[in-house]
């Protein structure tokens, strides 16, 4: 049969067929080559559309992330700005609760120091700053607030039992210790006198001087000496109430250095109230004493709401 078909097919028809069949081969061989290369640009697209997809899917979830992000940083900050207001308005509140609590503590201070002044007041006798004369008086039934036995060592050495003022008791020992270290023996012979003491001693008075007495004896009543806070004092040589103890060196201690002791002469050479009385010393507190001294004033001579000034600070 072979033999039969080729002889059906004369050489010069082969040649043609195999050339067909080689180009055949060729396209076939081209198309599926173009084909897988097709495939692989296929493939690659796809693979650049994933890309490209995954880009923008990141970049949108960075975006979204910044987006976050800024938000967070700016909720942040508008919570650290609320949060440094808030921290103003507290500091505002503070500052002034303290300046409330500086207020109410001066408050306490003050009321606390009227408190002091009013009980250092209540325990004063304000008797014990009055000027006395013979129309105002002393009432017969005062008696000072306290009393203290005078040491010995400064009372005139006959003279015993003699009483001053408890809170001004100091203030005359220190007076005579200061004035023995300056050369001046000074004694008390009178000092604290009672009302009836006074009565008693107008009354001797009286009897013997008459109704001259009256001239140096204050009336019953009138006297300092029942204050409590008023001394006769003379020297060991004059030893007596005398106008010539006015004239010795030891009565110019005491009108250079007394005020520095709280105490005044309450009647000095040619005042306008009472006799001269060198001797008649009374306390009426350094404070005054001092300032009476610098005006060179007398005690009876000041007002006496100007004087009253000085009795809260008596016995400082
Ligand atoms: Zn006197």
């Amino acid at each position: 049969m072979s033999t039969d078909s080729q002889a059906k097919f004369p050489p010069s028809v082969i040649l043609p067929i195999i050339i067909f069949i080689l180009l055949a081969s060729l396209v076939i061989y081209l198309f599926l080559e173009n084909s897988e290369k097709e495939q692989r640009i296929t493939n690659l697209e796809t693979e650049k559309l994933n890309t490209q997809r995954d880009l923008v899917n990141t970049t949108n979830t960075l975006l979204k992330e910044r987006e976050q992000a800024s938000s967070t940083i700016n909720e942040l900050a508008g919570r650290l700005s609320l949060t440094s207001e808030e921290l103003a308005d507290i500091e505002k509140d503070f500052e002034r609760e303290k300046e409330k609590n500086e207020e109410f503590e001066k408050q306490i201070r003050k009321i606390s120091g009227t408190v002091n002044n009013l009980d250092k007041l209540s325990k004063t006798d304000k008797e014990l700053l009055q000027k006395y004369s013979r129309t105002y008086f002393l009432n017969e039934n005062f008696i000072p607030m306290k009393l203290k036995k005078i040491d010995n060592q400064y009372v005139m050495p006959d003279k015993t039992d003699l009483y001053f003022h408890g809170n001004a008791v100091g203030f005359l020992e220190e007076m005579l210790d200061d004035a023995k270290e300056a050369g001046f023996d000074i004694r008390i012979i009178s000092a604290y006198r009672s009302f009836d003491e006074q009565a008693d001693l107008k009354g001797q008075y009286t009897q013997i001087y008459g109704s001259g007495s009256n001239a140096f004896s204050a009336d019953q009543g009138y006297s300092e000496h029942q204050l409590g806070t008023t001394v006769d004092i003379v020297d060991m040589e004059t030893r007596t109430t005398s106008q010539s103890f006015g004239q010795t060196e030891a009565f110019k201690w005491l009108e250079d250095n007394a005020y520095r002791y709280g105490f005044v002469l309450s009647y000095p050479e040619n005042n306008e109230f009472y006799i001269y009385e060198p001797w008649h010393w009374r306390f009426v507190g350094v404070d005054l004493a001092r300032d009476l001294h610098r005006a060179d004033a007398q005690f009876y001579e000041w007002d006496q709401r100007k004087i009253d000034e000085y009795l809260i600070k008596i016995f400082d």
